[in-house]
């Protein structure tokens, strides 16, 4: 029997354990070997996940479990994403789908957000999670490969309103080379089907002299699929297998992005201190819009929303946002 969640479809038969090593077979389905057990929870601004264009301003329950179906070699959380999860077992949470959500509404979180590993690994306990936070009317989102098969996209669109798709690379040698997958066939795809139903973001975190030669063509591919796609482009500071990698150059990134500005009007690089790459323009008529701060290093915060409505206020065109604006401190819960 083989798994049906993402591409790698793993055989699961006589006891074998996938790449994930998350998932088992048993009485003829696919089921999950640590159920509602999680390896972290804790609060976040939204814009530090990043998210810009959903929630803005909001306060984040952040989650995760353990295992990851990529290999990536410049992994920032390879020890939770990497390591045999048996190994960590007793380092785990384990609250239920209600408990969580009740410590979520509890501390004034907005929303959910799945961030630390690959929400495909752990899709059956996300979806009682959904059920949960559901009916305490709390969003859920996610950061992800997006690596998962098309059946499984449908089930990730249900648990979540708003993703933000890790988009790493294009080319065939990269994928292999860095990624561990054969190539970004399913992810582009993916990519396309889920800009349907649900609000969407894209990250590309560029690696010196690895994938910075793809930022064109990336852009090109979510101009394709929609402009409006928030795109950030992350200076990626490797960790796991490449701790010895050159820190990527600002400057010749910067450069880059000039020209992806003309395809894609939100167009955002983090991850060092003092980006001014960090504000939305108005795309009609570039007043910037919302004003965020950035001290690198997933520390976004927002400082200025001049778009209540979702229009800028200079012209009145439209602002591409998901949700409400909703302020740190405004939560329902008693925190
Ligand atoms: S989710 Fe895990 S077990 Fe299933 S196909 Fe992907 S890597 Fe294999």
């Amino acid at each position: 029997m083989n798994c049906n969640f993402c591409e790698r479809r793993c055989d699961l038969s006589d006891g074998k354990l996938g790449v994930c090593r998350m998932y088992r077979q048993e009485d003829g389905a696919v089921r999950e070997r640590f159920p509602l057990r999680w390896s972290t929870y804790m609060l976040s601004r939204i814009e530090s996940l990043p998210f810009y264009h959903a929630y803005p301003g909001s306060r984040s329950m952040t989650i995760g479990t353990l295992g990851c179906n990529f290999d990536c070699r410049y992994c920032a959380n390879g020890f939770v994403a990497k390591s045999d999860p048996e190994s960590l077992l007793d380092d785990l949470y384990e609250f239920t789908p209600r408990e969580l959500v009740a410590m979520a509404v509890k501390r004034g979180c907005h929303n959910i957000v799945f961030n630390v590993n690959e929400p495909t690994v752990s899709l059956l306990s996300l979806q009682q999670l959904a059920k949960a936070a559901a009916a305490a009317e709390m969003p859920m989102g996610c950061l992800t490969n997006a690596y998962m098969t098309e059946e499984a996209t449908h089930l990730m669109a249900g648990i979540f309103s708003f993703m933000n798709i890790s988009l790493k690379g294009l080319s065939a040698e990269f994928c292999r080379e860095y990624l561990g997958i054969a190539d970004a066939g399913p992810v582009l795809r993916n990519i396309r089907n889920l800009a349907a139903t649900t609000h969407l973001e894209i990250t590309t975190p560029v690696i010196q002299s690895v994938n910075d030669g793809d930022i064109d063509r990336i852009a090109e591919f979510i101009a394709s699929v929609d402009p409006k796609i928030p795109w950030h482009v992350f200076r990626l500071l490797p960790e796991h297998k490449m701790k010895d990698a050159d820190y990527p150059n600002v400057a010749a990134i910067d450069k880059a992005l000039e020209k992806s500005r003309r395809l894609l009007p939100y167009v955002y690089f983090h991850n060092f201190v003092g980006s001014d790459w960090v504000n939305t323009l108005c795309p009609h008529c570039k007043t910037p819009v919302i004003e965020r701060f950035s001290l690198g290093c997933g520390g976004d915060r927002l400082s200025r929303y001049h778009c209540l409505g979702d229009k800028c206020p200079a012209c009145g065109g439209a602002i591409n946002i998901h949700g409400r604006r909703t302020y740190w401190n405004s939560g329902e819960g008693t925190a």
